[in-house]
This record gives C-alpha cells, sequence and structure tokens, in this order.
C-alpha cells in the first residue's frame, strides 16, 4: 500500500541500539539519585504553616480592626458607609445613641452597639476601609482570619472586632 506524504517535513527516526551504560541502568539510577540528594541542601520553597509565618506584604489587606482614638474612645459612628461600601454584603451594624458618662468609650453621639463582619463574605477588598470617614475601620497587614470548621467562628463582633484598650494608647 503506497503512503501518502501530506507534507515534505517528515522526519525519520531511527531507533538507536542502547549502549552498555545505559543497558545497566545504574550510571541512571545514579544522576537521579543525585538530584534528589542535592535539593535536601537547597533551600526549601515551602514553611511548616500555622508553626512558621511568612512576613506579610506591607500592602497585605488582613483582618478588620475597630480603631479607637488617641484617648480610648471607639472612632466608629455607625454612619454604615462602609457597609454600603462593602460588594460582598459582609458588614452589618446597629447603631444606638451614646448615653451621658459614656463620652470616654465612644468618640461620637452615634455608635455602634453591634458591629458584625462575616469572613465566609468578605473579599478583602479594603473598600469598607476606604470609604470610612471617621478612620475607624482598617485592614491589618499581619494577621487574616484563622481557620475553623464552624462558620460561626467566622461571624466577627466587637469583642474581636475593636482594637485593644491598652494597645490604642501605646
Ligand atoms: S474588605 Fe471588602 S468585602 Fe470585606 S468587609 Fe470590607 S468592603 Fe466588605
Ligand atoms: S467603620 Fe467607619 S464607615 Fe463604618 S460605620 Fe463606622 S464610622 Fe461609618
Amino acid at each position: 500500500m503506497s503512503v501518502v506524504k501530506l507534507t515534505d517535513r517528515i522526519k525519520v527516526m531511527e531507533r538507536k541500539p542502547m549502549t552498555f551504560m545505559e543497558k545497566i541502568y545504574i550510571p541512571a539510577i545514579l544522576k537521579g539519585m543525585s538530584i534528589t540528594i542535592s535539593h535536601l541542601f537547597k533551600k526549601k520553597a515551602t514553611i511548616s504553616y500555622p508553626e512558621e509565618q511568612r512576613p506579610m506584604s506591607e500592602v497585605f489587606r488582613g483582618l478588620h480592626i475597630l480603631k479607637r482614638d488617641e484617648k480610648g474612645a471607639e472612632r466608629c459612628t455607625a454612619c454604615g458607609l462602609c457597609a454600603l461600601a462593602c460588594p460582598a454584603e459582609a458588614i452589618s451594624m446597629t447603631a444606638s445613641e451614646r448615653k451621658r458618662g459614656e463620652e470616654g468609650l465612644y468618640r461620637e453621639e452615634k455608635y455602634a452597639s453591634v458591629y458584625e463582619i462575616n469572613m465566609l463574605r468578605c473579599i478583602f477588598c479594603g473598600l469598607c476601609e476606604e470609604a470610612c470617614p471617621k478612620a475607624a475601620i482598617f485592614l491589618q497587614n499581619d494577621k487574616m482570619a484563622p481557620a475553623s470548621y464552624e462558620r460561626e467562628d467566622f461571624i466577627y463582633g466587637k469583642d474581636r472586632l475593636v482594637e485593644p484598650f491598652l494597645q490604642a494608647k501605646a
């Protein structure tokens, strides 16, 4: 049967017979092992997370923090702009009126008595931080929401979002 050539670019390869060294396989095995052993002494590309942590980038957007002012009062005035800006609808809050004697706790007359972020919805875009007129919410560049098996653990309330008082005074 005649073979019809479609192009002239056919290259016929010759199967070369194996040399003696190729037939005994030992040089090939040694070569492979030397490559494997050489990788033992190279710098590891992986780390043992979470025991070891990589340094975060300056611009990393991690876990949120609700800031206090220099006197320790909560900055957030429950204006809702962060929730409005959030594309994932991850923020919810309840506004309350500050009572007499609470001036040291809340900077403005209105404050968030409840403030929650659903970290399962959050895409860490940082738009809440940009929308805030009171410099009250920031995304930290050295912390991220830890993993958990429970969905409830990802609803972050004020107990986990508000900056610790001593940290604000430092
Ligand atoms: S970082 Fe983005 S997605 Fe997350 S709460 Fe803020 S605005 Fe919403
Ligand atoms: S964090 Fe900022 S934008 Fe969000 S409710 Fe508080 S003051 Fe308004």
